[in-house]
């Protein structure tokens, strides 16, 4: 592809932004940047589980976007792919789309960047830089022993559903600085780190994909997602896969305070359906669960009950009563109240 230093206005070529901004010393790939392909040498007896996610302006953020926080963006929800499937992170290829070659947003989307990249051990070791609207696409690779990756097809009729953290508050954020809804400023500052610097659970991914380490238990495969699509349909994939269906209470769905304090229909929809959470939703079966509750407290995430899987398809919902809930159009009749 032709360089961004072609046809434009551009001072860096493309070998020079690439060696300002993404090349760095010490890495541990047997070949990094700099040649046709990067090498890797996978550990003895160690599976690749690989990623793609692509992030397009005007799609998955602002233009004008603050690039420090969407360089740890762009590879956080790649390394929530990763989590997903209780992966061990180990490299990252970035393909870089740019109208222009702006040193200073560079060199921030770079610091964001490397700072999630470094906070999990994740070494860039390739990509791809080429003049055109701004989009991001990393490919992450990382290490899961065969046997021991988290899979959407693996959840079983009778398996507790479980979610990590809490969810919503990423679609929160968004509605406020869409002014959908009113959220006073000191609300907005507590929540707004879940949408623009969302963390990704690596640590809680691997923690589940070792269990359980005692002999009592047989091994058996989990199933789990990240969250990225809402909690109903990221739940649905995994029910979808393993051909099961199941019952959730939308009450018990975990929100944080600032979510809590927002009227119940809101709460729900966003804590089903918000977008930009990437937690964890997995499956286990309940003689594991303190094995679970000890697995993630060890890594010091919460992770709460939500359902159970069960072999009639089809996601049914509860509220806290036990009355169907029926998803939709809650969120919008509040817009159009408020
Ligand atoms: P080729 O034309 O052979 O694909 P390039 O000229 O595009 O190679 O890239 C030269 C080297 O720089 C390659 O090793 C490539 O992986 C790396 N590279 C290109 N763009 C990026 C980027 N945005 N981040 C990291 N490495 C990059
Ligand atoms: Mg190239």
């Amino acid at each position: 592809m032709p360089p961004p230093s072609q046809g434009g206005a551009a001072t860096l070529s493309e070998f020079g932004l690439i060696e300002r901004y993404f090349v760095r010393t010490g890495g541990k790939a047997a070949l990094g940047i700099g040649d046709d392909c990067a090498l890797l040498t996978p550990r003895p007896g160690m599976q690749w589980a690989v990623s793609t996610d692509m992030l397009v302006e005007g799609r998955h953020f602002f233009r004008e976007a603050d690039p420090g926080m969407l360089g740890h963006k762009c590879l956080a929800v790649n390394l929530s792919d990763l989590a997903a499937m209780g992966a061990k992170p180990v490299a990252f290829t970035l393909a870089l789309a740019l109208p222009e070659a702006d040193p200073e947003w560079l060199e921030e989307f770079s610091e964001g960047l490397f700072g999630m990249a470094d906070a999990h051990g994740c070494e860039l070791v390739g990509g791809d830089t080429t003049r055109g609207p701004l989009t991001v696409s990393i490919t992450v690779f990382g290490e899961v022993a065969p046997g021991r990756a988290l899979r959407r097809d693996a959840a079983r009729a009778g398996d507790d559903i479980w979610v990590s953290g809490t969810l919503g508050d990423a679609r929160l954020t968004l509605a406020a600085l869409r002014a959908e809804f009113p959220l006073d400023f000191s609300s907005l500052a507590a929540i707004a780190h879940r949408m623009h610097t969302p963390a990704p659970q690596v640590a809680l991914g691997l923690a589940l994909s070792a269990l359980p380490d005692t002999q009592e238990s047989p091994r058996r495969t989990l199933a789990a997602i990240d969250v990225s699509d809402g909690v109903l349909g990221d739940l649905g994939h995994i029910l979808a896969r393993s051909r099961l269906g199941a019952t959730v209470d939308v009450d018990a769905l975990p929100v944080g305070p600032v979510l809590a304090r927002q009227p119940a229909k809101l709460r729900r929809e966003f804590a089903l359906t918000g977008g930009d959470d990437y937690e964890l939703c997995f499956c286990a079966p309940p003689e594991w669960r303190e094995a679970v509750r000890a697995a993630a407290a060890g890594v010091g995430v919460g992770v709460t009950l939500v359902g159970t899987v069960e072999a009639e398809p089809g996601l049914r919902l509860r509220d806290r009563e036990g009355a169907p809930y029926k998803p939709g159009s809650a969120a919008h009749d509040h817009f159009a109240a408020g």
